[in-house]
């Protein structure tokens, strides 16, 4: 079956729709994120498995996974990172265009999980900035597709001049992270 989604609030007479630009855009964005996978163990075959037949990330716009991070707008991490790969995932998130939201997969990505040691970062989110934390070791499918139902809705929901404000700078400062 195909999903047609609902028509964002708007005004609605005989031949015509009206909404606001903000809505619309929010309406393509959520419904045609393009995810880069950067999974890096157990986590990455739970999300293999959420593009697979069964669970079908393709029914919510997402089939289109990117390997290039200028041409993807939503960072799925998944995984141990160790403080070795930190400032490789750093570079592939400066690398994406906004606007752009992660996902943190698991309790390894978001907390370094089991592994408190010297070597693993303990939260990517000491690095990069997330949108939003699956927990789990790992997650199922379902999890990690609820994840991806909150991104649509802060996509969706998400003002176009947000990026612009100086709260959004501000916090992406405090990541020695280079605003445009
Ligand atoms: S959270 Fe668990 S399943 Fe996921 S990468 Fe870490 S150890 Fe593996």
């Amino acid at each position: 079956m195909v999903k047609i989604v609902n028509a964002p609030e708007g005004v609605e007479g005989q031949g015509f729709f009206a909404t606001s630009l903000d809505k619309v855009i929010g309406l393509a964005r959520a419904n045609s994120l393009w995810p880069l996978p950067f999974a890096t163990s157990c986590c990455g075959i739970e999300f293999m498995a959420t593009m697979g037949s069964t669970y079908d990330l393709a029914r919510f716009g997402s089939e289109r996974m990117s390997f290039s991070p200028r041409q993807a707008d939503l960072l799925i991490v998944a995984g141990t990172i160790s403080k070795k790969l930190g400032p490789v995932l750093k570079q592939v998130y400066d690398q994406m265009a906004e606007p752009k939201w992660v996902i943190s997969v698991g309790a390894c990505a978001s907390s370094g999980g089991i592994f408190d040691t010297y070597s693993v970062l303990q939260g990517i989110d000491n690095i990069i900035p997330v949108d939003v934390y699956v927990p789990g070791c790992p997650p199922r499918p379902e999890q990690i597709i609820e994840g991806i139902i909150k991104i649509q809705e802060l996509a969706k929901n998400e003002s176009l001049r947000r990026r612009n404000s100086d709260e959004y700078k501000k916090m992406l400062e405090s990541y020695n992270i280079e605003t445009i």
